[in-house]
């Protein structure tokens, strides 16, 4: 028997419990990964509160994991027991042990330690394609980055300054501003009580920024649109704030012929060609030091709850993992 944190009904962390599950041998094109440790995404209170539907209850949530594979099963190419293996997007994280298909699995390179794989899957390679693929930053751009001192928003901002672009990035308190400096942010805006879009226009010299990379969601929709250039991109990736209710596409004119992209990860690495070069392209970001993952907060996976907890109060920064 082995445990995993589960839901039977959706709604708030006290619903999350840590219950036995039968996991058994893996099937056909299935691997049984035992998990070393797993990492916590905002996505995970999505699916938890219901706003992401994830199907049939009971179920055990969580998208990203590290560990060992244990058992192979048949029809499986490319992977043994015994590999050190990673994965995002694969509901099911949060248990000691799981089985799973290997199309989201990646080998974790010799340099990166299984926390630092947990904790980097899902933010980093995030980060990858929206800098890479949603809007290619180029070195000399001054670009905004909301929630610049979550986990998506540190590993965006330090990759951002290392493309040679300057950064700007808006944080909820004062300490989590040092926190988005410390991520290579060249500015920072406390967006819960400044004026955001002013403050990007006297950054700029009134020019505005080409691309807002926004996981707020409602609370911050006017204030991407009134930051940006003419023809500028909105890259609304997420929901922080509660999901964009009542967008009229007409706003994309009247603040100047703007682009809009409400993008996921799972499209971004929806085969194994992508899904290696995605993640890939974030090891040697990694491995080479340009990018580091700070893992700020760690629990037992038995206190999931708390975790969640903490993470919808906006008191985790960086990346955050749970130890089975
Ligand atoms: P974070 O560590 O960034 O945590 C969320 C942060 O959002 C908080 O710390 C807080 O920072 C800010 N925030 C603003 N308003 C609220 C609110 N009302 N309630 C809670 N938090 C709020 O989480 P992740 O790094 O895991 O994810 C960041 C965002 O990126 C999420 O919206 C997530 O859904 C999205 N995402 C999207 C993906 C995609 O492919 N589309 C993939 C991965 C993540 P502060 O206090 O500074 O405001």
């Amino acid at each position: 028997m082995t445990k995993a944190i589960r839901i039977h009904e959706y709604g708030d962390a006290d619903n999350m419990k840590w219950e036995n599950v039968n996991v058994g041998a893996p099937g056909e094109g299935e691997v049984r990964v035992k998990h070393t440790a797993i990492g916590l995404n905002f996505i995970d209170i999505y699916q938890r509160t219901g706003l992401y539907d994830i199907g049939a209850l009971p179920a055990t949530l969580g998208m990203e994991g590290a560990g060992i594979i244990e058992e192979v099963g048949a029809s499986v190419d490319g992977f043994d027991a015994g590999d050190r293996v990673a994965y995002a997007m694969g509901l099911g994280a949060y248990s000691e042990a799981r089985l799973m298909t290997t199309d989201r699995l990646v080998k974790i390179p010799a340099g990166i330690d299984d926390h630092t794989a947990a904790a980097m899957m899902l933010q980093g390679m995030t980060a990858q394609y929206l800098l890479k693929s949603s809007y290619p930053v180029q070195a000399g751009d001054t670009i905004l980055i909301m929630a610049a001192a979550g986990g998506v928003g540190q590993i965006l901002s330090q990759w951002a300054k290392y493309l040679g672009a300057k950064v700007i990035g808006c944080v909820g308190s004062e300490a989590k501003a040092e926190l988005a400096k410390d991520a290579g942010c060249d500015h920072t805006i406390l967006y819960n009580t400044e004026d955001v879009a002013q403050r990007v226009r006297d950054i700029t010299g009134g020019a505005g920024v080409p691309v807002s990379y926004d996981s707020i969601g409602q609370a911050t929709v006017q204030a991407s649109l009134d930051s940006l250039m003419p023809a500028g991109f909105f890259i609304s990736f997420g929901n922080a704030s509660g999901p964009i209710t009542d967008f009229n596409p007409g706003m994309l004119a009247m603040n100047g012929s703007l682009y809009m992209q409400r993008p996921t990860l799972a499209t971004f690495t929806r085969n194994r060609e992508l899904l290696n070069a995605v993640a890939g392209d974030l090891f040697d970001a990694v491995v080479s030091g340009a990018v580091s993952i700070n893992i700020n907060q760690t629990y037992p996976l038995a206190e999931t709850v708390q975790a969640h907890k903490d993470m919808e109060n906006r008191s985790t920064t960086g990346s955050t993992i749970l130890i089975p």
